[in-house]
C-alpha cells in the first residue's frame, strides 16, 4: 500500500511544498491545516490564479489557517 503523506502547504502563498523551504516566495512558514487543491496551469489566464492572487504555476491550496 501507498503511504499517504500529509503534505504541508507554504502559508504565504499557499503552494504545496516537500522540502524545507518554498520554491515559490522563499517562506519557512508552513501549515497543514489546509482546505482544497487547486492547480494552476497557466497563472496568467486562470481565473483561480487571479483570484488567488497566483503568479506562478503549481498544486496550491485554496485557504490555509
Ligand atoms: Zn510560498
Amino acid at each position: 500500500m501507498k503511504e499517504n503523506k500529509r503534505l504541508k502547504v507554504c502559508r504565504e502563498c499557499r503552494l504545496f511544498v516537500e522540502g524545507d523551504e518554498c520554491p515559490g516566495c522563499g517562506s519557512t512558514s508552513f501549515t497543514h491545516s489546509y482546505k482544497g487543491v487547486v492547480l494552476i496551469k497557466d497563472p496568467a489566464t486562470s481565473e483561480i490564479a487571479q483570484n488567488l492572487e497566483i503568479t506562478k504555476k503549481g498544486k496550491y491550496a485554496l485557504w490555509v489557517k
